[in-house]
């Protein structure tokens, strides 16, 4: 896949002292975010698929996962919408 220039809307962070690759949040996250690797037996995230619904958060059994705001997103803007910017 190649790589887009804009950065995700939100940061995933998984602290993997605390995940014990249950894969309930590769199971419940609707936008396929999280992928589980048998090889490797660890989760990783596909940030540019997230939508910040906290659901993963949630539902993680260790509270392993924390979901941020990116800081370098797109700045407010009052003629053009985040969206708007983002479909350019
Ligand atoms: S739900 Fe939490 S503990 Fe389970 S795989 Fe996802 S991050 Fe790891
Ligand atoms: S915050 Fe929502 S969209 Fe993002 S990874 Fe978690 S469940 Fe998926």
């Amino acid at each position: 896949m190649a790589k887009s220039l804009l950065f995700p809307e939100f940061k995933m962070e998984r602290d993997q002292s605390r995940c014990i690759s249950c894969q309930v949040c590769v199971r419940q996250c609707a936008n396929d975010v999280h992928v589980y690797d048998q090889g490797d037996d660890k989760v990783t995230s596909r940030e540019e698929q997230c939508v910040g619904c906290q659901r993963c958060v949630t539902l993680c059994p260790t509270n392993a996962i924390t979901v941020k705001k990116q800081e370098a997103g797109i700045r407010p803007n009052a003629n053009w919408s985040t969206q708007h910017l983002r479909n350019l």
